[in-house]
């Protein structure tokens, strides 16, 4: 079979707010660019988004405290002038975004609204109602469709043709009916969003697998901070399924069985409001020392009774619809049941502020660009602040987009082969052929419930290393796989077996990563070194991979500033 080898200027993967946002500053600038997404562009997780975006412009707010607040929820791991850059262009982004027509929440006298978040010093996360990221995504993909972008939708990325530290392209397939297509190009971008499928108890949706993540890693090309994956408080009791921190921004209370509110004991100031780190530790020690509620006893009450059912309505109808639906309680009525759900994914693809990927610490890869949640750049260091991740993938994704329309005509295309589509047709190939006794939804339950039991919110290097230990076996028992669907129509048996591939690759670096900082820091938080040290782990981990799956580990300077390092209290 031939392969069809498709040319444009400039690939963008992924169809998030980073990727539409990137695409539409290609186009406008004359350059071909094309957008590949396994989703629809309107399915993609940042229509999922619910509380908000940060900016800081009122009167009681500036961008140094921004700044600040970011940092320390970083937990001073975050680099200061990427910290910098995003917060001083946070503001000008919620007006470019606003004038594009997306349609915010506003007070009675005509400003943008906002609410108080976890961590921030001031109400500060501009919203929708509580369908943020969906205004947002609707608005910038219809811009991007109206500037001429051209998406190829439910199209799955497969691979990225890098060599001699240069990027030329990706191979991808069309979902519909399996043909393989090699798409070259001067530059990519990779804007696959988050990866905590790995996770039992998550927030994500389905699709959220790190595609880009394991497709970058297997060329032997860096991971940076894959340790520090965030647990939000509010999942709904069982499922994960997020209850946005708008909840307590807007004055939601926690409590426990014996009706205690248990955040006055972990942070007396901030109470509800302490960054996402602090309060899901919080929920999982009350349920740990047997203080839980509900049939299982797995999780606490947030009770946002005392707001009225007109706030409710008004400000949350879309939290108050999915409490119904998943747990048949009304949140107008009564406390609902949630504890910490595996939510969001600091670390990444390392890049510089401009989103040029890293090689090493010091080199870059001609031609590859990263932005939004895929990428680490790195703004929210060990733990991100609630609206900073909106605000990244906005902010980023145009300055990315910029930036590769600045490099373009330095780079000289590199013509592509049908060679370049050789590990992808062999993937395709073992995974329609291979006749084992291992099934991919086993494997990947097996997975899911040691990632969540043993690289939680809770770690040490005991669980750690079981949890090592399990990622290897999973990695042996898929070369047994089997799948039943050998068909080349929609064959999502097919995409669910590649994705579980790359689940087990980035899940391989989590954990290790994991295992080799000996120290609590954001949201790792290891209970065998229960303090920060910054002595010797005030750096970035630099992750790589080889082709047996083994990973070796390397750190990279953290970018400090004006902002000086202290202990972190809520
Ligand atoms: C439930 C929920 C609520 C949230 N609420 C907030 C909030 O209120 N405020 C906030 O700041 N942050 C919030 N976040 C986080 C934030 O929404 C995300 O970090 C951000 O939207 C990610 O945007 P993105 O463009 O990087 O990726 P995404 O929007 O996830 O898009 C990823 C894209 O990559 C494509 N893709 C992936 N793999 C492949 C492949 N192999 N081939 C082709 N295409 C591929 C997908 O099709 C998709 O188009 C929330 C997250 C969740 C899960």
């Amino acid at each position: 079979m031939s392969i069809p080898i498709y040319t444009y200027d400039a690939i963008v993967v992924g169809a998030g707010l980073a990727g539409c946002a990137a695409a539409r500053e290609l186009q406008n600038a004359g350059k071909k660019v094309a957008v590949i997404t396994k989703l629809h562009p309107l399915r993609s997780h940042s229509g999922a988004a619910q509380g908000g975006v940060n900016a800081a412009f009122s009167d009681e707010d500036s961008v140094e405290l921004h700044e600040f607040d970011t940092v320390k929820g970083s937990d001073y791991l975050a680099d200061q002038d990427a910290v910098e850059f995003m917060c001083q262009k946070a503001p000008e982004t919620i007006r470019w975004a606003e004038r594009m027509g997306a349609a915010f929440s506003r007070t009675p006298d005509g400003k943008i609204a906002q609410r108080p978040f976890g961590g921030q010093s001031s109400p500060r996360a501009c919203y929708a109602k509580d369908r943020t990221g969906l205004t947002l995504l609707q608005t910038i993909y219809e811009q991007a469709h109206r500037a001429g972008v051209k998406f190829w939708d439910e199209w799955y990325v497969a691979d990225l043709i890098y060599k001699d530290g240069k990027v030329s392209g990706v191979v991808a397939f069309n979902i519909r009916d399996m043909q393989t297509v090699i798409f070259n190009a001067k530059s990519v971008m990779f804007a696959t969003g988050g990866y905590a499928r790995s996770y039992k108890i998550n927030s994500n949706a389905h699709a959220n697998t790190g595609d880009g993540l394991s497709i970058v890693a297997r060329h032997g090309l860096p991971l940076e901070d894959m340790e520090f994956v965030q647990f939000h408080p509010s999942g709904l009791s069982g499922n994960g399924v997020l209850i946005s921190e708008a909840a307590r921004g807007e004055g939601g209370r926690l409590f426990n069985s014996e009706g205690e509110r248990f955040m006055e004991k972990y942070a007396p100031n901030a109470l509800e409001l302490a960054s996402r780190d602090v309060v899901s530790r919080a929920i999982l020690n009350e349920i740990r020392e047997g203080r839980g509620v509900g049939p299982r006893k797995d999780a606490v009450y947030i009770d946002v009774t005392h707001l009225g059912k007109d706030l409710i309505m008004e400000k949350l109808p879309e939290l108050r619809d999915l409490a119904i639906t998943f747990l048949g309680l009304d949140m107008i009525k009564e406390p609902i049941l949630i504890s910490a759900t595996a939510h969001y994914s600091m670390g990444g693809i390392p890049v510089d502020i401009a989103g040029r990927a890293r090689k090493n610490n010091t080199e870059f890869i001609e031609g590859f660009y990263a932005a939004g949640e895929c990428s680490c750049v790195s703004v929210h260091g060990a733990n991100r602040l609630g609206a900073n991740s909106v605000l990244e993938a906005l902010l980023f994704g145009r300055f990315v987009g910029k930036t590769m329309v600045a490099d373009i005509d330095n780079i000289e295309l590199t013509p592509a082969c049908e060679d370049d589509a050789k590990t992808t047709l062999a993937e395709i190939d073992f995974i329609l052929k291979n006749n084992g006794d291992e099934t991919i939804p086993k494997l990947r339950e097996e997975l899911q419930q040691c990632m969540t039991a043993n690289a939680g919110a809770f770690r040490t290097k005991e669980t750690l290393d079981m949890a090592i230990a399990k990622v290897k076996e999973l990695r042996g028992r898929f070369k047994n796989i089997r799948i039943k669907d050998k068909s080349t129509v929609f064959n999502t048996e097919l995409q669910e077996a590649i994705e579980f591939g790359h689940m087990i690759d980035y899940s391989a670096f989590i954990v290790e990563s994991a295992v080799a900082r000996n120290e609590s820091r954001g949201a790792h938080y290891r209970e065998d070194f229960e303090t920060r040290d910054d002595e010797n782990f005030l750096k970035h981990t630099m992750a790589y991979m080889d082709e047996n799956g083994d990973i070796t580990l390397d750190y990279m300077d953290v970018v400090l500033g004006k902002h000086e390092l202290k202990a972190r209290t809520y």
